[in-house]
């Protein structure tokens, strides 16, 4: 078994871009620490954080006061002028948000009094002739303009974070799973499964789609359980990119944590349609026919999920419907935009979400870390997670104790 050699003041458990940027954060306040990151996989970002919208997000949707909220704004912010330092693309393309018909307007003006709480600069409520103005092929009948909400590529932003880590002299080591926590006096002393055990005196994980079972790794026993949901993208044709020119997005269903079938002008000026929500049968399977028993098994022996399905069930199937029928997606696309022909429309890649889900059945909505001794697990970092990282990784550091 080998060992590293001088003392490690914090491991950050997790590779993706909350981990990376907690690490960052760490260095910039302590430039002495010596700080290591354990990735499992073998290159960086690669789950959630490489496989998501690159949506900016500007705050519309949280509840007002929420860490979820406070966090997107500032984290927009920092990011933008992070991107620019580092050369990295951002556009400021905007989001417009449409209500298809007069029921769903109650919830449109909903969105815009928690935007104006939120302080999302710019958002306008807008009806159908200035929504014809910005987005020319989309339907609705009113809508809400976010001139701020921009595009990036996440991955890019976490080699950048990685950048930073190694030129304030910390590590970044991929191809090491993290297989045993455990304290040891001052120390926490972590194992990979290469063999590389390491001696640090706090450890943070940031494991995302594992996050509960590293939790439980280091004896932290909780009663939620992340619940994995993919989301599948379509992409429009090159011919057909003109009918989208920023981001185009329903309203969305209160009652989930998840924003809806949206379109996405991206950073490398592709179109993509998605991400929808269906339940996956492994957390980290990208194909709709990845299947991981023990995965599965988990969640169907975990009383929260059936909580959840018995009040959603109805949903979870319409959901499956369209996942499994391209016409039926294409339906959905139609009614935001309604030049879309099936023709325009190819399969794309699929991301999934480390929902976590509470005992009760609902699901976690903000942030949630939890601690114990010198171990810190983040718990859930829910989309907008990528445009928050910058905070997150502030917040990570203001609660973990100066141990270290
Ligand atoms: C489909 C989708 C769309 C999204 N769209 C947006 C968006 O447009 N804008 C936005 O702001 N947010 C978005 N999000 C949310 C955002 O991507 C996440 O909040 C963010 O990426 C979470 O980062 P993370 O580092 O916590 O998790 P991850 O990126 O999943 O990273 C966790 C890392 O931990 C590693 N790991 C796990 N277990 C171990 C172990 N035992 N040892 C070592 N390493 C381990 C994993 O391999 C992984 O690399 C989206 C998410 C999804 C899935």
């Amino acid at each position: 078994m080998s060992e590293t050699s001088s003392p490690v003041n914090l491991t950050v458990i997790g590779g993706g871009i909350v981990g990376l940027a907690t690490a960052r954060e760490a260095l910039i306040r302590h430039p002495d620490w010596r700080v290591l990151v354990l990735e499992k996989e073998p290159q960086i970002a690669a789950h959630q954080s490489g496989h998501n919208s690159g949506v900016l997000h500007a705050g519309i949707y949280y509840t007002p006061g929420s860490f979820k909220a406070r966090a997107s704004g500032q984290g927009r912010r920092l990011l933008i002028d992070y991107c620019a330092q580092k050369g990295i693309a951002t556009r400021l393309c905007g989001k417009l948000i449409v209500a298809l018909d007069e029921s769903e307007l109650p919830r449109l003006d909903d969105l815009h009094q928690r935007g104006l709480a939120n302080d999302v600069p710019g958002l306008e409520r807008v009806g159908p002739e200035r929504i014809r103005e910005i987005e020319p092929n989309a339907a609705g009948i009113a809508g809400l303009w976010s001139p701020g909400t921009g595009i990036v590529d996440y991955v890019q932003v976490a080699h950048a974070y990685a950048d930073d880590i190694r030129a304030g002299g910390g590590e970044v080591l991929t191809g090491q799973r993290v297989e045993s926590i455990r304290e040891a006096g001052e120390e926490v002393i972590i194992t990979a499964n290469t063999g590389l055990e390491v001696a640090a005196r706090q450890v943070i994980a940031c494991a995302g789609l594992q996050g509960d079972r590293v939790a439980r790794l280091s004896g932290v026993e909780t009663s939620m359980h992340i619940v994995p949901f993919r989301g599948d993208y379509y992409a429009l044709t090159p011919e057909a990119r003109p009918l989208v020119n920023g981001l185009i997005y329903p309203v969305p269903d209160p009652r989930f944590p998840f924003l809806g079938v949206h379109f996405t002008r991206t950073i490398h000026d592709e179109v993509w349609a998605g991400p929808n929500a269906v339940l996956a049968f492994a957390r980290e399977g990208y194909r709709r026919t990845d299947l991981n028993l023990r995965d599965l098994s988990e969640v169907l022996r975990f009383p929260g999920f059936w909580r959840m399905a018995s009040k959603f069930w109805r949903t979870g199937l319409m959901e499956m419907w369209r996942d499994y029928v391209k016409s039926a997606y294409v339906r959905e696309m139609q009614k935001y935009v309604p030049d879309v022909k099936p023709s325009d429309v190819v399969t794309g890649h699929s991301g999934v979400r480390a929902q976590a889900l509470n005992a009760d059945g609902s699901f976690v909505d903000d942030f949630m870390i939890a601690q114990r001794g010198r171990v810190t697990h983040v718990q859930n970092a829910p989309s907008p997670g990528a445009t928050s990282s910058m905070v997150i990784g502030r917040m990570i550091m203001d609660r973990v104790s100066e141990l270290a």
